[in-house]
């Protein structure tokens, strides 16, 4: 069943590549994580962006991944023009697909 959320480009705002690109873009400026509603716990921009694509995530970053409700909150204020909600969804993708969302 779980192989049926694998990522999807058609489900996800943005690709794989386009997102590997923006985490390549980002500045570490922590403005997205500013305007988030849903941070409850110290997370770090390094920890998201190395963790957003591969490798292992971890707690707090699959905690913070879990709560993000896609609101969109922390687009505007970056001053890039990065989209940390597109970033997001393909950590929840992950988190579903390889079953760390438990
Ligand atoms: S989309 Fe997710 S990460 Fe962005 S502000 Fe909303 S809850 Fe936070
Ligand atoms: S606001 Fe944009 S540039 Fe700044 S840390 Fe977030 S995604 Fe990166």
């Amino acid at each position: 069943m779980l192989r049926m959320l694998k990522p999807n480009s058609i489900i996800l705002h943005k690709t794989r590549p386009q997102v590997g690109q923006e985490i390549q873009a980002c500045i570490g400026c922590n403005e997205c994580i500013l305007a988030c509603p849903a941070v409850a716990e110290p997370i770090t921009i390094d920890m998201l962006n190395r963790e957003t694509l591969s490798g292992p995530i971890s707690e707090p970053v699959a905690r913070f991944a879990r709560a993000c409700y896609q609101c969109g909150a922390c687009v505007s204020p970056c001053p890039v023009g990065l989209h940390r909600d597109s970033m997001m969804l393909w950590l929840k993708v992950r988190l579903l697909s390889i079953g760390s969302g438990e």
